[in-house]
């Protein structure tokens, strides 16, 4: 079911709405006060959850990015929360930190969301919650959409192990200083880009590690969500004739692990080191960079030759 804007006008609360129905207060938070950090959908309204509905018309005060912007979730659930609204951007955050802790300790129920999925990704509320939390007070969540998991989870890339990179830098010292590390990263690799400058993007992997697969997530719950899977090259070709509009995540396949390198190559590695005059513990360093091992191990084996070779 696709929720669209103006669906839910009427002004009626539903009837699961009553307060403590979904939300279940912590014990003591109502007391303490507490910080509840609220997801909210990426762009189908009908991903809210109940419990996020119930506390936007519970708290006591909501803190959110652009009010225009979230008054659509708000009228689509006929949720009167106007006089209970103030502002949380990246360039207020600071500011408000310390009014936030005040309200939370006096006793007061905080929300705070962003424009769209889970504050504090690549979206205000880190410092909120690090202030909230370091004054001993109740930060809890309502969990629910981030375009990181849910592009992950459409993906078909390896699930297991995966590391977020937020946006891609835009100055190219700082993108290559991250694609050198994606080189050797064996985790799947998630970034955040624009519409604008996917295909650069897509272009300069390709050139770097072209036999990579990636997924482009686009628009994902909204009305043109496709999921584009393929290569690098493929993609870096596709995307340099299309228009690209809306909102992405590229999901990367990590780097093949180095191959582990057997005992005999190992002492091959080290003897010839050895051999040439080296220090047990020079060789040792050397050989582990060389064949990436640990240099522990290196050291443990390159003493073992030494001695065998001195009796
Ligand atoms: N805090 C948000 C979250 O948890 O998903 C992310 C905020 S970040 C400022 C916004 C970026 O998330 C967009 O530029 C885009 O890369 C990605 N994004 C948000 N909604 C999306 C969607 N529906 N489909 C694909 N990517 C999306």
């Amino acid at each position: 079911m696709r929720f669209d804007i103006g669906d839910n006008v009427s002004g009626q609360r539903p009837s699961w709405a009553k307060r403590g129905v979904i939300v279940q207060e912590r014990e003591g938070a109502k007391a303490q006060g507490q910080l509840v950090v609220v997801a909210t959908p990426l762009g189908n309204l009908g991903d809210i959850s109940r419990r996020a509905l119930e506390i936007l018309e519970s708290a006591d005060v909501v803190y959110c990015e652009d009010t225009r912007h979230s008054n659509k979730l708000f009228s689509a659930y006929a949720i009167a929360v106007r006089s209970r609204l103030e502002s949380l951007h990246e360039h207020n955050e600071a500011s408000q930190c310390a009014r936030i802790v005040e309200r939370v300790r006096s006793g007061d129920t905080v929300v705070i969301i962003s424009d769209a999925g889970t504050p504090g990704i690549s979206d205000p509320g880190t410092r909120v919650v690090a202030a909230v939390a370091a004054a001993g007070l109740v930060v809890s969540t309502v969990p629910g959409p981030s375009a990181v998991i849910a592009a992950l989870s459409v993906s078909g890339l390896d699930t297991e192990r995966f590391v977020m990179e937020g946006f891609v830098p835009r100055k190219r010292g700082d993108r290559e200083h991250l694609y050198e590390q994606w080189a050797t990263e064996t985790r799947t690799v998630i970034f955040y880009e624009s519409p604008q400058r996917v295909a650069t993007t897509l272009e300069e992997l390709a050139q770097r590690f072209g036999s990579r697969r990636a997924a482009v997530a686009r628009e994902l719950t909204k009305l043109h969500e496709e999921v584009i899977r393929g290569t690098l090259a493929d993609l870096a070709q596709q995307f340099l004739t299309r228009e690209v509009l809306g909102e992405i995540v590229v999901v990367l396949e990590g780097a093949e692990p180095p191959s582990p390198v057997d005992e005999a190559t190992l002492r091959d590695a080290l003897l010839d080191q050895l051999a040439s005059g080296a220090s047990v513990r020079d060789a040792a360093s050397f050989v582990a960079e060389e064949l990436g091992v640990s240099r522990r191990s290196a050291y443990r084996l390159a003493l073992e030759l030494r001695d065998e070779q001195s009796h």
